[in-house]
C-alpha cells in the first residue's frame, strides 16, 4: 500500500529543513567567527602583555632576586608590582616569571606571592622552545589550580653572542573563563536561532494554508461535485496567481463538459430517433413483405391442396386399378385353373388309349401337352400367391409346428426329381430344435421353392444339403434358421441384387434350359417377411450356393427333430 502524503507536507518538510538548516548554517558561522575574533583579540591582549612585561621588566632588579620566590627581598615586591599591574590592566588569571637551570623552570617571581620556588613541573614544550627560539610563543596546560591558556615571552637581556634570554614572562587567563566566554556567546545566538526558526515554520504552514491549503481544498471539493455529474460546476476562487489560474481552467473545463455533454446527449436523443423511425420504417416493410409472402403462401396452399386433391384422387385411382388387376388376375388364375385341369385330364386320358389307341407320336404330343399345362399351372398359381399378396389377400394361419415334418414332406414329393438328377440330398438338424411359430402350407411353399431351385440349377451328381439351428434374435426371443445349401452352377456377381425381382431370370442357358418363371424367389421372400423371418444367400458363381432364412420360434417349445437324416 502506498502511503499518501499531503501536498503540504510535501511542500512545507522541504522548506523548513532548508529553513533550519540555513539558520543553522548562519548560526554556526556567527557563532564561530565571534569565537575566532574573540580568540584574536584574547591572543593579541595576552601576547601584547607577555611582550611589554618582558621589554619592560626592570632586569637588574630581577637580577638581584637570587632564590625563587624571594618575597622577602625589596627587589622582588618591585617586579612583584609591575606584574600585578599587568595581571589587573590585562585581566589576567595569573602573570609570573621563569628562569631556567638546566631541564628545569621555576618560579622567580609571581605576582599573587604563591611561587614557593619549586620547579615548575607543567611547564611545556612550548616554554622550552621560547627559551630557544627567542620567540613569544603560545601555551596552553592544566594543573591542580586549573587550566590555563596564554603566552610565554623571553626576557631578552645583551650577551656574548647578541641577545640572551634571563627568563621567561607569562601571562595566561583562566582556559575556564575563555570557555564560559565561547558558551556565552553560544548562549546568546541560541535563542535567537531556536525562536527564529519556530517563529519562521509557524509562519510558513500559515501562509501555506492560506496560499495552497485552502484553495487546493477549494479545487477538490469542485472536482468532486463535477466527478458526481455536475457538469458545469464553477469554483469561486478569485486569488491572482497559478492557483486562480487553475481555477480558472477548472471551472472553463467545467463548462465545456457541460457543453459537451448536452451535444452528446442531444446527438444521442437525436441517434435514437433516427433509429426509432429506421425500425419503423424496416417494420412497415417487414409486414408489406409478410403480407406479400402470406399472400404468397395461401396461394401455394391452394395450390398444394389441389395438387394433394389430384394426388389422391391418382393414389385412389392406382389403388383401384391395382385392385381391379388383383382381382383381375384371381378371377383369372381361377378360371384357367378349371380347363387347364380338363385340357391336363384329357391329353393324360387320350394318352392312355382310353379313348382309343394312340401312336407314340401322338403320345408324346399328348405328353408335351401335359407337361405344358402342368407349367401353365404352375404359373397361374404363382400369379395367384403373388397377385394375393400384393393385395393383402393373403392370410397365413400360424401355429407351432415342427420343422422337420414339413422338411420331410418336401423332400418325399421331391425324391424323384432328385433320383432323376442323380443329386444327394442331406438333412442336417439339431435334436434340440425349438418349433416353429408358422404357417404350414406357406413353410412347405417356401421350402419346395429353395429345394426346388437348388435340384434345378445343380448339374446331376450334386449334393444338396438342408440344416437349420436355434440362433438368437433381438429381444428374448429366439428363431431358427433354415439353410438349402447346393453345389450348382452359382449365381453370378452382377445378378445377384436382382434375383429376388419378379419374373427376373438369369441369363444362362443353364437356367433358361430349365422351366420356371421367376416368381418364386419373390414369393419365398414374401411369405418369409410374413411370418417375421428374413431371407438371404450366399453364392459363388460356379461352386455353388447357400440360401439361409430364418422363422421365429413358437412360444413352447418342445425339443424336436434329429440331426444327419440321409435321404
Ligand atoms: P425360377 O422359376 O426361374 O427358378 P426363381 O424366382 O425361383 O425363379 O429364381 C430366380 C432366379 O434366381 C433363377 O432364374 C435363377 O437364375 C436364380 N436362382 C435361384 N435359385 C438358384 C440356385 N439355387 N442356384 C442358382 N441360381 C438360382
Amino acid at each position: 500500500m502506498r502511503i499518501r502524503v499531503p501536498l503540504l507536507v510535501k511542500i512545507l518538510v522541504p522548506l523548513v529543513l532548508l529553513f533550519v538548516l540555513t539558520v543553522t548554517a548562519s548560526g554556526y558561522r556567527v557563532y564561530r567567527e565571534s569565537t575566532l575574533r574573540f580568540q584574536a583579540e584574547m591572543n593579541t591582549r595576552l601576547r601584547r602583555l607577555a611582550t611589554l612585561v618582558a621589554a619592560s621588566v626592570p632586569t637588574d632588579t630581577l637580577r638581584t632576586i637570587t632564590s625563587p620566590a624571594d618575597t622577602n627581598n625589596a627587589a622582588y615586591t618591585e617586579v612583584e608590582n609591575v606584574l600585578d599591574q599587568a595581571v589587573t590592566a590585562g585581566n589576567l588569571a595569573w602573570m609570573g616569571i621563569y628562569y631556567r637551570d638546566g631541564n628545569t623552570l621555576y618560579y622567580w617571581v609571581d605576582y599573587s606571592e604563591t611561587g614557593v620556588g619549586y620547579p615548575f613541573l607543567y611547564a611545556t614544550p612550548a616554554h622550552f622552545a621560547a627559551y630557544e627560539d627567542l620567540q613569544v610563543h603560545r601555551v596552553q596546560y592544566a594543573d591542580e589550580f586549573g587550566s590555563y591558556y596564554g603566552f610565554v615571552a623571553p626576557i631578552l637581556v645583551p650577551g656574548g653572542d647578541g641577545e640572551e634570554v634571563l627568563g621567561l614572562v607569562e601571562a595566561v587567563i583562566d582556559g575556564e573563563s575563555s570557555q564560559l566566554l565561547e558558551r556565552d556567546t553560544l548562549e546568546r545566538v541560541l535563542p535567537f536561532l531556536i525562536g527564529g526558526s519556530l517563529a519562521t515554520i509557524l509562519l510558513t504552514v500559515l501562509i501555506t494554508t492560506l496560499v495552497f491549503n485552502r484553495p487546493l481544498q477549494k479545487l477538490k471539493q469542485g472536482a468532486l461535485i463535477l466527478g458526481a455529474g455536475e457538469f458545469g460546476h464553477t469554483i469561486d476562487l478569485r486569488s491572482r496567481d497559478e492557483l486562480g489560474d487553475l481555477a480558472e481552467t477548472f471551472n472553463r473545463m467545467s463548462t465545456e463538459i457541460e457543453r459537451l455533454y448536452r451535444e452528446r446527449v442531444e446527438a444521442e436523443r437525436r441517434r435514437r430517433e433516427e433509429e426509432i423511425t429506421r425500425l419503423q420504417e424496416s417494420e412497415r416493410i417487414l409486414e408489406e413483405r409478410v403480407t406479400e409472402r402470406t399472400f404468397e403462401l395461401v396461394q401455394r396452399n391452394k395450390d398444394l391442396t389441389q395438387a394433394q386433391v389430384e394426388l389422391a384422387a391418382a393414389r385412389d385411382r392406382a389403388i383401384a386399378a391395382d385392385r381391379a388387376k388383383s382381382e383381375f388376375v384371381t378371377f383369372a388364375t381361377h378360371e384357367l385353373k378349371v380347363p387347364m385341369t380338363s385340357i391336363k385330364g384329357y391329353a393324360e386320358l387320350l394318352a392312355a388309349g382310353k379313348i382309343g389307341a394312340v401312336s407314340q407320336s401322338q403320345a408324346d404330343i399328348l405328353q408335351s401337352i401335359s407337361a405344358i399345362v402342368d407349367r401353365m399351372a404352375t404359373l397361374v398359381s404363382d400369379l395367384s400367391d403373388v397377385s394375393r399378396i400384393e393385395s393383402g389377400m393373403l392370410r397365413l394361419n400360424t401355429r407351432p409346428l415342427a420343422l422337420l415334418e414339413a422338411v420331410n414332406e418336401v423332400t418325399l414329393s421331391a425324391r424323384h426329381q432328385l433320383d432323376e438328377s442323380g443329386l444327394r440330398l442331406s438333412v442336417q438338424m439339431a435334436d434340440d430344435l425349438p418349433l416353429l411359430q408358422a404357417d404350414r402350407t406357406r413353410l412347405v411353399q417356401i421350402l419346395t421353392n429353395l429345394i426346388s431351385n437348388a435340384y434345378k440349377y445343380t448339374p446331376p451328381g450334386g449334393q444338396i444339403t438342408i440344416s437349420a439351428a436355434p440362433v438368437p434374435a433381438a429381444g428374448d426371443g429366439r428363431m431358427v434358421q433354415v439353410d438349402v445349401a447346393d453345389t450348382g452352377i452359382g449365381i453370378r456377381t452382377e445378378d445377384q441384387d436382382r434375383i429376388f425381382e419378379k419374373f427376373f431370370r438369369a441369363d444362362d442357358r443353364r437356367v433358361t434350359d430349365v422351366p420356371g418363371t421367376g416368381l418364386g424367389l419373390n414369393i419365398t421372400r414374401n411369405l418369409v417377411k410374413m411370418q417375421g423371418g428374413r431371407i438371404w444367400f450366399d453364392s459363388e458363381y460356379g461352386h455353388g450356393t447357400t440360401f439361409h432364412f430364418t422363422l421365429p420360434c413358437a412360444q413352447v417349445s418342445t425339443p424336436f427333430g434329429s440331426a444327419g437324416q440321409p435321404s
